[in-house]
This record gives structure tokens, C-alpha cells and sequence, in this order.
């Protein structure tokens, strides 16, 4: 599997969820279960969230495995938008981008750093 597969898998995750966006319900039960096994308490709440192994830990065994996925949240990104298309998909952007990050390897607080949040 090349770099290549592994981007195309993760766009198209991003895509279906997008796609999905209608199947409220099954949307709320996954981030409450995202943000359960990370820890995260309301009124905290996820954007985006990479599951994978990072290009950084892919050693020459590493295959076999399903693709690495971006689960992009749109209960949060709504809310957080108030509803404004232009805004809402901006906040998308960003986060497939960081999201990206991830799968490179980068942590949170390097991307932060880059981000210029911090
Ligand atoms: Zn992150």
C-alpha cells in the first residue's frame, strides 16, 4: 500500500460522512462513543478525529489492515457555525486539514504550534 492508497481512503471516509449527514442519530451515537473513549466531556466536542497508523509508524510489515480513516463531526461544526454554509465549511477545511496532520505523524501540539494557536 502507498502513501496514495491511504489519502484516498481517508477522502472518501470524509465524503460518505458528508453524504450521511441526514442519518442524525447514528452521527450522535458515534461522537458520543469518539468522545467517551477519548475522554472528552461536554461542552467539550470533536471536529474531526483520525484513526489510524500514521505514515511515521508504518514499519515495511505494515499491510493487511483496513484504511486509516477522518470521521468528520457535523453536529459540533453545525453548531459551532450557527448554520452558516460558508463558515461551516471552512471549519471543515480546517479540520481535514488537521486531521491530515495527523495521519503525517504531527501531534497536536505541533500543530498547534503551526496553527498558531498557541
Ligand atoms: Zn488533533
Amino acid at each position: 500500500m502507498g502513501v496514495g492508497d491511504g489519502v484516498r481512503g481517508e477522502l472518501i471516509a470524509v465524503g460518505t460522512e458528508l453524504l450521511w449527514g441526514d442519518r442524525a442519530d447514528t452521527n450522535t451515537l458515534v461522537l458520543s462513543q469518539a468522545l467517551a473513549d477519548l475522554g472528552i466531556e461536554p461542552p467539550d466536542t470533536l471536529f474531526g478525529l483520525y484513526r489510524g497508523v500514521d505514515v511515521t509508524r508504518r514499519h515495511s510489515g505494515y499491510g493487511n489492515v483496513l484504511p486509516d480513516t477522518i470521521t468528520i463531526y457535523q453536529g459540533p461544526i453545525e453548531e459551532e457555525a450557527e448554520g452558516h454554509p460558508a463558515e461551516m465549511a471552512e471549519i471543515v477545511r480546517e479540520t481535514v486539514v488537521h486531521e491530515m496532520g495527523h495521519y503525517f505523524g504531527l501531534d497536536d501540539e505541533t500543530m498547534h504550534r503551526i496553527e498558531g494557536d498557541c
